[in-house]
């Protein structure tokens, strides 16, 4: 912290206040808080009669009579370095958003409130004693020999691994074989994860190609942007970590960012293993955290403490000084789209801060989206690619299943139960892909054909048979189902369609010997499931895996040898000019998941439209085909990459006045769009209805930039002609535009 007086003088500040309010507002900076006000002070301001926090983005030695001045300075120090006040400020002009809600969101959330501290937490912790003797009941054997091969373990990661440990851990203390001592607990889910032993392997020959070019960029200290394409296992993770280790040799610091930290337990070990035995300190910003946490681990950085950051979308914005790599894992992700409020694109925002830092932006996949891979052909990244996998280990062999003209019994067809079969007496592992939730997607009045849809969406309920009810995916919504339709009276209510819930009931049935998991939204609530899960699936505790497109995500079982899509026709048909790469991109992912191991894998994908071309490409691994054909599709109809677009959004209660200023927004964007971008609309969102709000679109499309964002600047002048009752949202670049 420095005290020293400030000498520089400074009188005004420029502050983001968190409120809607589209630009800076100034303020005096009064003589007695002149040597705590900086760049990136936190300040409470008066803004009309109320108080407000914000951020302070800039300070001058220009003193102005009518200013009012800054009230409160909570804190002696920044929350982040001077640089970064340019870098949230192009984020908050690029997407149209005020400032301050740029910084309410870039900032640990509780920030703008009270911060709350959080208590420590004590756990029991469980070693074996240097005892040889052998204990008589199975389960104390098991777990005892598990112990055994472990030094110590927390008791809630022996209950990770067996049911409801405690009484036989109590047993085994009792017994003089086991000793327990109760320690404090880090809430860090990572921190005490059996780190595996970090093999750091010499580099292959792709690898080494890209990490010469990686690391040739880093020492110039130039922005370069890469787009770093292999198949998964084919070494991107062992990449982001030799050039990062060589960024932290040169002093400089790292940032990585992956679609969901939950989802991804075995990249986060893997860097502490590799960093472990170093003076690196890594920060893991995930969604366990408290807001006390979060905020310490701001803070940390923040003082520089911090030399590499792993995190979801928001680390993006984390106020790392001296950056010199930052990597955007699985970069295709749609995930790294906030969906919310600020909608920004964490991938795109990350080149931006490279640029502006001179740091080396990576981003990785082994399904580049179509943006990235043709931004590579066009020269704006440089394209390194990784061609096989690591040891060789060949990439598994896809057959489709046609379904057209068969009646199935339930969702699977006979060749995908042979496989399931041979797979099983061979010993192996089974991942089975259905992106749906629940029971059934629908329940049917077999009588007169009516359906449930959900009162507040444009959407039927899903059929959850365990918890015996329907419920909107969207908003909640959740009903007993009735025993008579309410259409017809008729008494023949059945679930129409298969999700996981039923998947994994119908695999009980045809393999009862099988142990049988679940993973999807459902199933994975309770804090710790996913990585219990995961772990149970490593130890082969796990025949057959089902689940939504999480398992499809950085998982990597080498046990697993056979993957099932059970019905890739759902994801194809997603009313959406990106449904083909989604498809091809999940397909290609989970498939990717089959013999990671020493055995070679196998995928069956069954589809009623084989002769698809994603399906067909992703069939043959063959991204460049994919793409090749793709692309021509969106040259035409001049979609991303070939035009930008803006969605916008209007939604209210009232159908008739949303559709109604819709249209009339419309006309005045028309009137002052010009040749140069096209606006496309009104029409209802394909969800025309969503918790209980009608919505209706516009849609901008354009060629170029500028002439988007001229258009943009003078929409709020056009949204005063808005109802204020109507809500109005803007989503630049977006990518979900259901
Ligand atoms: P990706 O991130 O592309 O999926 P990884 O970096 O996870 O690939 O590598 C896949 C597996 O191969 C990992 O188990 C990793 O430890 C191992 N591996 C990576 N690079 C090498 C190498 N050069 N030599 C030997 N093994 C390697
Ligand atoms: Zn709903």
């Amino acid at each position: 912290m420095d005290l020293s007086p400030c000498t520089s003088g400074h009188k005004t500040a420029s502050v983001a206040v968190t409120a809607p309010i589209d630009k800076l507002l100034d303020y005096a900076i009064p003589a007695s808080l002149s040597s705590f006000v900086h760049i990136g002070t936190r300040v409470k301001v008066p803004l009309g009669r109320r108080m407000v926090w914000g951020f302070v983005l800039s300070v001058s030695t220009e003193e102005r009579e009518e200013l009012k001045p800054i009230a409160e300075v909570p804190e002696d120090s920044p929350f982040f370095p001077p640089h970064l006040a340019a870098f949230y400020q192009r984020a908050a002009a690029y997407y149209h958003h005020p400032p301050g809600e740029v910084l309410r969101t870039a900032l640990p959330a509780g920030i703008t409130g009270k911060v709350q501290r959080v208590g420590v937490v004590h756990e029991k912790k469980y070693h074996a004693l240097d005892v040889a003797d052998q204990p008589k009941g199975a389960r104390q054997q098991e777990i005892l020999s598990w112990l055994r091969g472990r030094k110590e373990a927390f008791g809630s990661e022996v209950g990770a691994v067996f049911p409801s440990p405690t009484p036989v851990l109590k047993r085994l203390v009792e017994m003089g074989l086991v000793g327990e001592e109760e320690v404090e607990r880090r809430r860090d889910p990572f921190f005490d994860l059996p780190v595996d032993p970090d093999l750091r392997p010499s580099a292959t020959e792709d690898q080494g190609q890209a990490l010469a070019s990686l690391q040739q960029a880093l020492a110039g200290e130039v922005f370069a942007g890469f787009l770093l394409h292999g198949v998964t296992g084919s070494g991107k993770t062992e990449v982001y970590l030799k050039v990062i280790a060589a960024a932290l040799e040169a002093g400089r610091r790292a940032l990585v960012l992956v679609p969901e930290i939950a989802l991804t337990p075995q990249l986060v070990a893997r860097f502490r293993a590799r960093f472990k035995s170093s003076e690196h300190s890594i920060a893991v910003l995930h969604s366990g955290l408290s807001e006390g946490e979060r905020y310490d681990a701001w803070r940390a950085i923040a003082r520089g403490e911090v030399h590499i950051v792993i995190g979801a979308r928001s680390a993006v914005f984390a106020p790392l000084d001296r950056l010199g790599v930052i990597v955007v894992d699985e970069e295709h992700e749609a995930s790294y789209k906030q969906a919310e409020g600020f909608r920004y694109n964490a991938r795109d925002l990350a080149l931006m801060r490279g640029q502006m830092e001179k740091a080396v932006v990576i981003l990785g996949s082994a399904t580049p989206s179509l943006v990235s891979y043709h931004r590579s052909r066009e020269g704006f990244l440089h394209y390194l690619r990784l061609h096989h996998r690591v040891l060789g280990r060949p990439l598994p062999e896809v057959e489709l299943v046609d379904l057209a003209g068969r009646s199935l019994e339930g969702s699977l067809s006979q060749e995908m139960l042979d496989a399931l079969e041979s797979n099983l007496q061979a010993g192996n592992q089974s991942l089975l892909l259905l992106n749906r939730r629940g029971f059934a997607p629908y329940l049917l009045c077999r009588e007169c054909g009516a359906a449930f849809h959900c009162p507040n969406c444009a959407i039927t309920l899903t059929y959850y048979q365990s918890r015996r009810l329907m419920r909107c995916n969207y908003c909640d919504y959740a009903v007993t189902p009735p025993v008579a339709c309410p259409e017809c009276g008729g008494g023949q209510i059945e679930p129409e369609g298969a999700g996981t819930e039923r998947l994994e009931e119908e695999l009980a049935v045809c393999f009862p010997e099988a142990r049988i998991a679940r993973m999807d939204r459902d199933t994975m609530t309770r804090k710790g499931a996913h990585q219990a899960l995961v772990s149970e699936m490593e130890q082969r505790r796990v025949d057959i895996l089902v689940g939504t497109q999480m398992v499809a995500k950085g998982l990597d079982f080498p046990g697993v040898t056979l993957v099932g899509v059970v019905g890739a026709d759902a994801i194809l048909n997603l009313p959406d000019f990106r449904s083909a790469e989604r498809a091809f991109t999940l397909l290609t992912q989970v498939a990717g998941r089959a013999g990671r191991g020493e055995r070679p894998g196998k995928v069956l994908i069954q589809t009623y439209a084989p002769a698809h071309h994603a399906l067909q490409h992703a069939s043959r691994h063959d991204y460049d085909g994919f793409y090749r054909e793709e692309i021509e599709y969106r040259r035409a109809l001049e979609y991303p990459p070939f035009g930008h677009l803006v969605n916008l959004v209007l939604s209210g209660i009232e159908g008739e006045k949303v559709a109604e200023a819709a249209g009339r927004l419309c006309d005045s964007l028309q009137a002052c769009a010009g040749a140069e971008v096209e606006v496309l609309g009104p029409a209802p969102c394909p969800l025309f209805r969503l918790r209980g709000r009608t919505r209706y679109q516009i849609l901008l499309k354009s060629a170029l930039r500028t002439p988007l964002h001229r258009l943009l600047a003078r929409l709020p002048a056009l949204r005063s002609a808005v109802p204020r009752t109507l809500k109005l949202t803007l989503d630049v670049d977006p990518l979900d535009m259901l």
